[in-house]
C-alpha cells in the first residue's frame, strides 16, 4: 500500500537538493567555522553563503539573519528579548493572539508569571485578526506585538503588512512566527514592516533542527543561549552547518517554485475541500480566502478526530487532528476553540496539509477515503445516533 503523506504542516520530507546540499558538510567540510585554519574557514564561507541566500529570500540583509535550532527557539528568543528590552523601559505589556503556536503562547504565559501583562486578541470565526484590533490594544507600556503570519492548523494568512504598519506607527516592536509562511507564500520583511521573524527549515523540505531568526538592524537582540561568540554573540553553539546549508537550498528551491506550486496546490486543496464538504454535517474551519495553498481543516459532526486519523492511517493516509491527547483526556485544539467552535465539534476535526509532492491521485484517494471512514465512525457513534433520532440538535447544518 502506498502511503499518502498529508501532514506537511507538522513536517515535510527533505528535498533531494537539500539533501545534496547537506552531504559535503557531514564528512568532507567538517571544520568548525570558528577555527582559523582552512578547514574551518571553508565551513565559515558556506555558513555565510547560506546566510546571504536566506536573507535574499526574505529581502533581508545577511547580517539580520541569526541561525537557531528551529521555529520554537526563534520564537522563544524573539519574545524573551523584546520582553527584557521592554522591561528596562518599564514596558511590560505584550500583545499576541489566542491561536498562536505553543512556542509563542507558552513563552508569553511564562512571562505573565514573571510579571508581564498579556493581551490575547480574538481571531474571529474565520480565523483572522485585524490591524484595527492590534491598534486598539497597543498601550504606552506595550513592549511587543507578536502575531503569526499564517496559522498552522487552519491555514489562515494574517494581514501582516497592515499589522506591521500599525506597530511601526506606534513605535512598538513587531515579531511574527512565519514558520508556516516562509517558503510557501511571499514574505518580504521590509514591505511587510516586520521587525523580527521566525522560520524553520523542516516546514519547507529542509532538515529538522535548523531555523533562523530575522532581527531588523538596529534592534537590540538579547542572547538566549549563552556560551561562545557565534552568531555575533547572539546565539552560542557550534553551527549546524549541514542543516543550515540544506535549509538555504530548500528555501531557494521553495521560493523559485512558489508560483507554480501555489497554483497547483490551491487547485488540489479546493478539490479536497469541495469533495469533503459533500459529507453531511461537515464544515471548513478557517476562511477560504487568504488561506495557505496546501491547508484543509474540516470538522465532521458526531465523530472523534482521533478515530478518523487512525482509520485513515490504516488506509495509508497520514493526516492530523487538532486535538492533542493530554493526561488521558482529550483537549480540543485551542485554535478551533479560538474560532468559537463548541467542544463537541472541535473534537471531530481533520487537518490535511499537502506539499508539492502530493498528486492528483492522492487528492482523489483522500476524497474517497474520508467519507467512508466518517460513515463508519458515525454508524458506531452513540452521539450520531442521538442526532439522527432528533434527541440532540445538529451544531453543523
Ligand atoms: C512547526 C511550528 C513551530 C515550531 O517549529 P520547530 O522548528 O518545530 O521548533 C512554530 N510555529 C509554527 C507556526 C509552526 O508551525
Amino acid at each position: 500500500m502506498k502511503t499518502i503523506y498529508a501532514d506537511n504542516a507538522a513536517t515535510t520530507a527533505m528535498s533531494d537538493a537539500a539533501i545534496r546540499a547537506m552531504m559535503p558538510y557531514l564528512k568532507e567540510v567538517y571544520g568548525n567555522p570558528s577555527s582559523l585554519h582552512t578547514a574551518g574557514q571553508t565551513a565559515k564561507e558556506a555558513l555565510e553563503r547560506a546566510r546571504a541566500d536566506i536573507g535574499g529570500c526574505l529581502n533581508a540583509d545577511p547580517r539580520e539573519i541569526y541561525f537557531t535550532s528551529g521555529g520554537s527557539e526563534s520564537d522563544n528568543q524573539a519574545i524573551r528579548s523584546c520582553a527584557e528590552n521592554g522591561a528596562v523601559k518599564g514596558k511590560k505589556h505584550i500583545i499576541t493572539t489566542a491561536f498562536e503556536h505553543h512556542a509563542v503562547l507558552h513563552t508569553v504565559k511564562k512571562l505573565e508569571k514573571e510579571g508581564f501583562e498579556a493581551t490575547y486578541l480574538g481571531v474571529g470565526a474565520d480565523g483572522f485578526v485585524t490591524a484595527e484590533q492590534v491598534k486598539n490594544a497597543i498601550r504606552p507600556d506595550t513592549a511587543l506585538v507578536t502575531v503569526m503570519y499564517a496559522n498552522n492548523e487552519v491555514g489562515t494568512i494574517q494581514p501582516i503588512r497592515e499589522i506591521g504598519a500599525v506597530c511601526r506607527q506606534a513605535g512598538v516592536v513587531f515579531h511574527t512566527d512565519a514558520v508556516q509562511a516562509v517558503g510557501h507564500i511571499p514574505v518580504d520583511v521590509k514591505a511587510d514592516n516586520i521587525d523580527m521573524l521566525s522560520l524553520s527549515a523542516h516546514k519547507f523540505h529542509g532538515p529538522k533542527g535548523a531555523g533562523a531568526l530575522y532581527c531588523r538592524r538596529g534592534l537590540p537582540l538579547k542572547t538566549f543561549i549563552e556560551g561562545g561568540a557565534q552568531e555575533r554573540g547572539r546565539r552560542a553553539g557550534t553551527e549546524n552547518i549541514g542543516g543550515i546549508c540544506a535549509m538555504a537550498e530548500a528555501l531557494k528551491e521553495a521560493c523559485a517554485g512558489m508560483k507554480e506550486n501555489t497554483a497547483r496546490l490551491t487547485a488540489l486543496r479546493d478539490k479536497i475541500i469541495d469533495g469533503l464538504l459533500k459529507i453531511p454535517h461537515s464544515r471548513l474551519n478557517g476562511g477560504r480566502e487568504n488561506r495557505l495553498p496546501a491547508n484543509v481543516n474540516m470538522c465532521f459532526e458526531g465523530i472523534e478526530g482521533e478515530g478518523l486519523l487512525l482509520h485513515l492511517d490504516a488506509r495509508g493516509i497520514c493526516a492530523s487532528s487538532g486535538s492533542a491527547c493530554t493526561s488521558g483526556s482529550l483537549d480540543p485544539s485551542h485554535v478551533l476553540l479560538a474560532l468559537g467552535l463548541p467542544h463537541e465539534i472541535a473534537h471531530g476535526s481533520l487537518r490535511i496539509s499537502l506539499s508539492e509532492y502530493n498528486t492528483e491521485e492522492d487528492a482523489d484517494a483522500i476524497i474517497k477515503a474520508v467519507p467512508e471512514v466518517v460513515k463508519l465512525l458515525r454508524d458506531m457513534s452513540p452521539v450520531w445516533d442521538e442526532l439522527e433520532k432528533g434527541q440532540r440538535k445538529h451544531l453543523i447544518k
